[in-house]
């Protein structure tokens, strides 16, 4: 009996399992993937729950993984929902729920895929499913937590594919083959308090920050490269709390965001945002400081073996050529790229994070047949 993936997604959409909150979520595929031959192993991590499982020999030759998460983002405004947000309910062609879209669907179709493949054909190599419970929240006990104890086990994937949402409107019309690296930077532009009717007796931080800031945001990063759009700056928020119109303050603070293609790093971005700081700061005398958080750095697996095995398969499934994309915001992909070449497919995210999440029902059997397809091309 094929594994229907249209019912295990109702089943995991069920499960309550908001970050960090396994949810009974990981423990049903455990118990479905034990059942169909796989070795499992929860890999939790400070209270994160994450589930390992392999089919077939440990350290064969190819091996295709699967990366994705059972994890949810919370309910918000619980009465604005048309139905039940963990009731898993089928209506007018939607499954509707939290993570019905990001990404329970994604997950139950990449599990009903690889259990019917490997009982169907079974492959002269392995299939592994790294599967967690933290990619909506900090991220840092979940892929990260799988990936290090597959290193200190033996245990590797040869690729791997993610199956987080990723075509704009219709199934098979984009796959991410990597994402813009994000950065943010937080200035503090220090003065000297004065009266403002004496300007020259004061050191004013908000106009230096106010050069600083303009000098940054009219600045072209770059243009683009081969596979990525031009890199972006936005100015998220400028402060100084000041309520007083006669009054100079000390102190102001900035807030910059940059996505970044791979011209730059979160490093040659901050030796940048250093460097005009610093010359803002000896034109003023204004003391500028800078502290900056690196979310994660830009990735790209190169069009190649990978990403055209995913298009063929999408290609024969949908008719659609998937575009090979770098758009959105960051996924697991940069943990998992570290490990292996991995590329992104997954169906039309719109709803993700939103009241009424909902899946197209029609959608869900499809991502099934693409992956099934994915798993029969690699191993032949
Ligand atoms: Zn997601």
């Amino acid at each position: 009996m094929p594994l229907d993936p249209v019912a295990l997604t109702a089943d995991l959409v069920r499960c309550p399992s908001v970050t960090p909150e396994e949810g009974g979520a990981l423990v049903l595929l455990e118990r479905i993937l034990t059942e169909a031959g796989f070795d499992c192993r929860r890999v939790d991590r400070n209270g994160v729950p994450n589930l390992f499982a392999r089919w077939g020999r440990k350290g064969a030759n190819r091996t295709f993984g699967f990366n994705g998460h059972t994890d949810v983002v919370p309910v918000g405004d619980a009465a604005a929902w048309t139905r039940d947000p963990f009731g898993g309910e089928i209506a007018d062609g939607w499954l509707w729920g939290r993570g019905a879209t990001d990404m329970k669907s994604g997950v139950a179709a990449f599990v009903a895929a690889a259990v019917d493949f490997v009982q169907e054909t079974p492959p002269d190599g392995a299939v592994i499913l790294t599967i967690t419970g933290d990619e909506e929240g900090d991220s840092v006990d979940g892929t990260t937590a799988l990936l290090d104890w597959m290193a200190t086990e033996g245990e590797a994937m040869t690729v791997c594919l993610v199956g987080e949402p990723t075509c704009p409107e219709r199934l098979g019309e984009m796959m991410k083959i990597g994402r813009r690296g994000s950065m943010t930077a937080f200035f503090t532009a220090r003065g000297v308090q004065g009266h403002s009717a004496y300007p020259q007796r004061a050191k004013n931080p908000v106009s230096a920050m106010a050069r600083l800031i303009d000098r940054l945001s009219s600045h072209e990063l770059d243009k683009g490269t081969e596979h990525f759009d031009p890199s972006t700056l936005a100015v998220t928020t400028i402060d100084t709390g000041n309520p007083a119109t006669n009054v100079i303050p000390a102190l102001c603070r900035a807030t910059v965001n940059i996505r970044f293609n791979d011209r730059h790093s979160g490093a040659s971005l901050i030796r940048w945002l250093e460097q005009e700081a610093a010359e803002v700061a000896a034109e003023t005398g204004v003391e500028i400081g800078l502290s900056a958080k690196i979310s994660g750095e830009s990735f790209l697996t190169p069009p190649g073996e990978l990403s055209e095995l995913v298009a063929r398969a999408v290609e024969a499934e949908t008719g659609l050529r998937p575009e090979p994309s770098t758009s959105g915001g960051t996924s697991d992909a940069r943990f998992v790229r570290a490990h292996c070449p991995v590329v992104e497919f997954g169906l039309v995210g719109k709803t993700m994070h939103q009241v009424d999440e909902r899946v197209e029902v029609a959608q869900i059997e499809p991502l099934k047949a693409i992956y099934k397809r994915i798993l029969k091309d690699y191993f032949t």
